[in-house]
């Protein structure tokens, strides 16, 4: 424990890593890319006063700058990372797109799929995120192969997941400085 709470101690190399390897070691701004990167806090330290990898996003110096001002809003960020995150390491793009889609869906309503293609979803299936749904009555079989839609679901698991990504700590008025 130390006394001097205002020091600013050097970010953990662990915790670093971690940080820019989401990020595959570019600057997380999608359209930016850069490949030289600095690590921001979305909550400023001024604030945190902590290291925590939750908070942490790698920038160039051009977009740390724009974080900084507040023409790049911690939401933002936070969507970013989130994005970046499930791409490298949980849900591929198309998981975390359909899943956002569905989510937008009116409770109880599906989105048609080809059922063939069910294998692309694999890992909201196993984190029971998103269901199926298939009608006994109207089934098609074309070569052997059952082509009629099968219907894809939100669960209230995958609902709750999109709910709890975070957001909700976020404190706009303390944005820009
Ligand atoms: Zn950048």
């Amino acid at each position: 424990m130390t006394a001097d709470f205002e020091k600013r101690p050097p970010i953990p190399a662990e915790v670093k890593r971690r940080v820019l390897v989401e990020a595959g070691h570019r600057c997380a701004i999608p359209t930016c890319r850069h490949i030289e990167t600095e690590i921001h806090h979305i909550v400023p330290w001024h604030l945190c006063k902590a290291h925590e990898y939750e908070n942490l996003i790698a920038l160039c110096a051009n977009c740390h700058r724009r974080a900084d001002r507040g023409e790049i809003d911690r939401k933002a960020l936070r969507l970013y990372k989130f994005n970046l995150r499930f791409a490298h390491d949980k849900f591929s793009q198309i998981e975390m797109d359909m899943l956002f889609h569905l989510a937008a869906l009116p409770t109880g309503r599906g989105e048609p799929w080809a059922p063939f293609m069910l294998i692309f979803f694999k890992r909201l299936f196993d984190m029971k995120y998103v269901s199926v749904v298939r009608s006994e009555t109207s089934m098609m079989v074309v070569h052997g192969v059952r082509s009629d839609p099968a219907f894809l679901l939100v669960t209230d698991a995958g609902r709750q997941f999109i709910g709890e990504l975070g957001f909700h700590e976020i404190d706009d008025t303390d944005d820009g400085n």
